[in-house]
């Protein structure tokens, strides 16, 4: 591992932050813990710290001695000077006197420590920062620090590798016992450059923020150095199916089984989002005959429970073409999951005060030997994260074994971190938006009502595909929408299109729960003289590609046997024809009964299917300016039509569209509906 620091880069960051009267050694901090957050070896999301002592003023002039300590959960490698809160040095320094100190009153001493009363939380490990005498602190969950001391003869193994330069602190959870542990071992070893803190990571520091980083990267490197010596070969391959079903076949079902009913009686469902992962390193430890043994023993370091739980669930290889074998198989083995971690809530939640609340037993890490790793989580970017933190894992337990033996902390001081307090009361404050866990899938997603869906939906907390023949539009979509968003071209009238977008959702997300079958587009001609090839793309688009879709979608939806809400742009041609629109609304009509037809023959899986009525939504539906000429013929402008056709005078929007959209996938009880967005048209009125 090298160093990456570079002086001019370092005065570039010192230089920028002046303008903003941030001084030269903060400066300097922030970009040390950038370079150290940027390494995933190092430290993932929101994992490690670091700090600065220094000196500021108050808010009364005087001027204190601080730490600046990263904030709880910020993440290093984009981290700011206001991500590392001030807090009164001499004050945190006091805390060493004390005998004990709980959870609860250490947070509210270090919020009473602040200079800035609204600074974010300062890192759990604030007083260890506090407590050693360094101007510049690092700490991260190094991989190959990990390695090392995730065994049984941890301690002596990195006093081999990294010699007098460390000093070792027996594990401890967080808080200020092992900050005294840590000031004391610091006291007795006086000169050492870093400090190992067994089964969770490492510390360095110095007078400089080069130095302390530096430290970091030295330290690291004799560990990984050690770690290429007198290896054995790990993860023998185990017996596999010949052929494997896929990861489009497997992810559904795995999503369907680990779904928790919120209310069975209501059809809502506690989902996740999958993140699938797959390479060679990936697929030698899935594959591994001993799986069940070296995947069983624990997180690398204890902060990683909180995201992944201890331990995964091992699910049996799907072999290609029994599907049905591997979802009973798999059952059973999310069922067993499900009941070794109540055994492991009990055991554990007796030994301490029997107050913690149980969290959900759903697994957060799924291995399927023969295919790779699932991370489950609420949003497409909490799944990545748990994905991230599994793949380190397995990182640090393939070293670990091909020196020794993997032996991470025990369950007792894991279950201590996972129901630790501080973060049970974050869980209590975490409420979820309502199409959190959900994946959308929304044909013609990429402008007018298909856009302000995915954007109403995202915001409503579900995972969205945004599909549209143009692919820039889809992608200028998704990329506004940010990290939840996948965008796909997709041409809904080619059934191979459509099949493959499909396959490409449940790769990226794991499934669909909600499909917004909007793409459509208005053709038009008196009925008795339009073409049959006009009539026919208009049945293609408006009719067709809509049951191609919800053909696709209940494939799905079946698999995972968590219902599931098809919803359908219909039209108010499909009630009150138009004159000259018979090509657009009769395929519209057609897709109205479609609609239907799907909430009779699905409702007993839960899948409903409903439809809206929108009209005179200026969307760009209606091409070649059809919209202006019809609005001038009426000497009206545009929105001026828009308005005065209908009963309220209110032009209707995409957006209320979107929100027509919304209402009918959060009615859990409402299928084969038709709801009208149209300001009132008693022509089109349903009756
Ligand atoms: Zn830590």
């Amino acid at each position: 591992m090298d160093s990456l620091w570079r002086d001019d880069a370092a005065e570039a960051v010192v230089a920028d932050y002046a303008h903003g009267g941030v001084g030269r050694d903060l400066a300097l901090r922030v970009y040390a813990t950038r370079l150290l957050g940027d390494d995933a070896r190092l430290v993932l999301h929101g994992g490690g710290n670091s700090s600065l002592k220094t000196t500021e003023r108050d808010t009364l002039g005087d001027e204190v001695a601080v730490l600046r300590v990263k904030g709880s959960g910020r993440d290093m490698a984009r981290i700011e000077p206001s991500g590392l809160p001030a807090l009164r040095l001499e004050t945190l320094c006091r805390a060493e006197a004390l005998a004990v100190l709980s959870d609860e009153d250490m947070v509210s001493f270090l919020r009473g420590a602040l200079l800035d009363a609204d600074a974010p939380d300062p890192s759990v490990e604030t007083l260890l920062h506090a407590f050693l005498p360094d101007s510049f602190i690092d700490h991260t969950h190094a991989e190959a620090i990990l390695a090392l001391t995730d065994q049984a003869d941890g301690e002596a193994l990195c006093r081999e590798a990294l010699g007098e330069r460390v000093a070792i602190v027996p594990y401890a959870r967080s808080g200020l016992a092992l900050a005294k542990a840590a000031a004391r071992v610091y006291g007795a070893h006086p000169g050492i450059e870093g400090l190992v803190l067994s089964r969770h990571g490492i510390f360095t520091f110095a007078d400089t923020a080069r130095e302390s980083y530096e430290r970091m990267i030295a330290l690291v490197s004799l560990a990984e150095r050690r770690l290429a010596e007198g290896r054995k070969s790990v993860f023998a391959a185990g017996a596999l199916p010949s052929a494997i079903a896929t990861q489009s076949e497997v992810a559904p079902i795995l999503r369907g089984l680990v779904a928790q009913p919120v209310d069975r009686a209501d059809g809502a469902w506690r989902r996740a989002i999958l993140d699938f992962r797959a390479d060679e390193a990936i697929r030698r430890y899935v594959d591994g005959a001993e799986l069940a043994s070296y995947a069983r023993r624990g997180v690398a370091t204890p902060d990683h429970a909180i995201r992944t739980k201890n331990l995964p669930l091992i699910l049996p290889s799907p072999a290609a073409g029994a599907l049905d074998a591997f979802k009973t198989a798999a059952r059973d083995a999310v069922a067993a999951y499900g009941r070794d971690y109540d055994a492991y809530f009990e055991r554990h939640d007796n030994a301490f005060d029997g107050t913690r609340s149980k969290l959900d037993a759903m697994p957060r890490v799924v291995l399927v030997p023969g295919l790779g790793l699932f991370g489950l989580g609420a949003s497409r970017s909490e799944a990545a994260i748990t994905a991230d933190i599994a793949l380190s894992n397995i990182a640090v337990i393939a070293d670990a074994e091909a020196i020794g033996d993997y032996a991470p902390a025990s369950e007792a001081e894991i279950f201590e971190i996972e129901y630790w307090s501080l973060e049970q009361a974050k869980l209590d404050r975490r409420a979820e938006p309502p199409l959190a866990r959900q994946v959308a899938l929304i044909t013609g997603g990429g402008g007018g009502i298909g856009a302000a869906t995915a954007r109403l939906f995202a915001a409503e907390g579900a995972a969205v595909a945004v599909l549209d023949r143009d692919g820039p539009l889809a992608e200028a979509v998704a990329s506004e929408i940010g990290a939840e968003a996948m965008a796909l071209t997709c041409d809904v009238t080619d059934p191979a299109a459509v099949e493959a977008a499909f396959e490409a959702v449940v790769g990226t997300f794991g499934g669909v729960d909600i499909v917004v079958s909007n793409a459509g587009a208005a053709w038009q001609g008196k009925i008795g003289e339009v073409s049959d090839d006009a009539l026919r793309a208009s049945f293609e688009l408006n009719f067709f590609a809509h049951q191609t879709v919800a053909r696709n979608a209940v494939g799905i939806m079946t698999a995972q046997g968590t219902g599931g809400v098809l919803l359908f742009n219909a039209s108010k041609q499909a009630v009150n024809p138009g004159a000259d629109f018979g090509p657009y609304g009769l395929p519209k009509a057609a897709t109205l009964f479609l609609s239907r037809q799907y909430a009779l023959d699905y409702g007993d899986r839960g899948i409903r299917s409903n439809a809206v009525n929108a009209d005179r939504v200026n969307t760009g539906i209606f091409a070649g300016g059809l919209l202006e000429a019809r609005a001038a013929a009426r000497g009206l402008s545009t929105e001026e039509y828009l308005r005065t056709g209908n009963l309220l005078g209110r032009e209707v929007k995409a957006e209320d569209v979107a929100q027509a959209f919304l209402s009918l996938a959060l009615a859990e009880k409402t299928t084969a509906a038709v709801l009208t967005v149209d300001g009132g048209n008693i022509a089109a009125a349903l009756r």
